[in-house]
């Protein structure tokens, strides 16, 4: 058989390949901490879990679902970013259900991107925005984006020839993996950069309720005329703890929701009708779960922000995301420190070259194991340096 060409530009998947190196250490009886993948460590709130167990016995669940989303999911949906952001969308227009955010934001290149199109990505990125490209046929152009930049990516110094045939922006703020957020002024402009370029702006928020220092991150859709080019994902999996549910939306410019939702009635037939309706409990209940995970994650932060600080590798405090972005000492590149800290300390750390050309240097320390485990990685980490 042959596989095609478009598979061969894509890497495996970074953390197929850090949890295989994982499972190896610990086959062979080690004490393995992973601060790698960012997936909370604490289980779904019950009652979300009690609500499942109903819907899943129900019948109305058992058939296939709509391929927009059950209606109920997408008005809750519309409600809550209502109540969060104080915007109005039309749940049948302006808002899809989607296989958890990841698949959106992968099968979105299928609506706009042709071969040879351009998509604008973060040069510090999650991967996905960059695959779903070059599953297409087409190519991503890194917009720089470093410390002297304080992570905003740029987009002003994207040359004419690439501009003529961008198709999608992607940004993601609260960002994963560095952290960083952005001020509405810099929102305002990749808005009119979008509009005057005629790009599809996608904005990926699945951090903004992981936040921490009383920052509350926005929206890109509360900025004005940020309908008229942008789609937003969000996801439930970071603040519910739902990351095995596989829930999420997008909501925002009514033709490219549409596009979107063309692509995938062709390709998956929708989502689990009780995980929608767990949704819906999730969204509408009680957010003190939120709230508490916010204060355990904060103290994590700190303690890591404060070990990686005292042992040469400098980072700052992120107001949000469940990630410590710390610069590796000069003897070493973002890959050896990983090394380093998998052969001696035992502690699984993402290598900030996975993320893009601008993340070498750099490695990303996921809070989403219990404190108790952050505090030990720290541990060893310090003794080790
Ligand atoms: C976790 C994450 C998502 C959400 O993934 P789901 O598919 O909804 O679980 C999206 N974008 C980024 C940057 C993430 O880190």
């Amino acid at each position: 058989m042959r596989t095609s060409d478009c598979l061969k530009t894509i890497k495996p998947y970074m953390f197929v390949e850090i949890n295989r190196k994982r499972d190896e250490l610990i086959a062979r009886g080690h004490d393995v901490i992973s601060l790698s993948v960012g997936d909370p460590d604490a289980s779904t709130p019950e009652y979300i879990v009690e609500a499942m167990k109903a819907f899943v016995a129900d019948p109305s669940c058992q058939h296939y679902p709509s391929y927009y989303g059950l209606p109920e999911f997408r008005v809750a949906a519309a409600k809550w970013m209502t109540r969060r952001f104080g915007l109005e969308l039309d749940p049948d227009t302006e808002l899809l259900t989607l296989n958890g955010s990841k698949e959106g934001l992968a099968h979105l290149h299928n609506a706009f991107v042709d071969p040879g199109d351009y998509v604008l990505v973060p040069s510090i990125a999650y991967s996905v925005y960059e695959s779903g490209a070059l599953l297409r046929g087409g190519k991503a152009y890194r917009l720089p984006m470093n410390e002297s930049n304080g992570y905003l990516a740029d987009f002003e110094s994207v040359p004419a020839e690439v501009l003529k045939r961008a198709k999608i922006m992607f940004l993601s703020y609260p960002n994963n993996p560095t952290g960083a957020v952005a001020p509405p002024v810099y929102f305002d402009r990749a808005i009119e950069f979008c509009l005057e370029h005629d790009i599809l702006l996608c904005h990926d928020n699945a951090y903004c309720d992981i936040s921490f220092d009383g920052y509350r991150a926005p929206a890109l859709l509360e900025r004005p005329h940020a309908k008229d080019c942008a789609i937003e994902f969000f996801s439930l999996s970071k603040p519910y703890r739902m990351t095995g549910w596989r829930l999420g939306f997008c909501c925002g410019n009514e033709e490219a929701v549409q596009a979107l939702a063309k692509v995938k009635s062709n390709i998956d037939s929708g989502v689990f009708n009780a995980v929608q309706r767990a949704g819906i409990v999730a969204l509408e209940g009680p957010q003190d779960c939120i709230v508490d995970m916010c204060c355990e994650y904060q103290y994590r932060r700190d303690v890591m922000v404060e070990t990686m600080n005292s042992i040469g590798l400098e980072c700052k405090a992120p107001k949000a995301t469940f990630y410590v972005w710390a610069k590796v000492p000069p003897a070493y590149t973002s890959a050896s420190f990983c090394e380093k800290a998998l052969n001696s300390a035992h502690v699984v750390l993402t290598p900030g070259s996975g993320y893009g050309p601008d993340g070498e240097g750099f490695v990303r320390i996921s809070l989403t194991s219990p404190t108790e485990r952050i505090v030990e990685a720290a541990r060893r980490l310090k003794e080790c340096m």
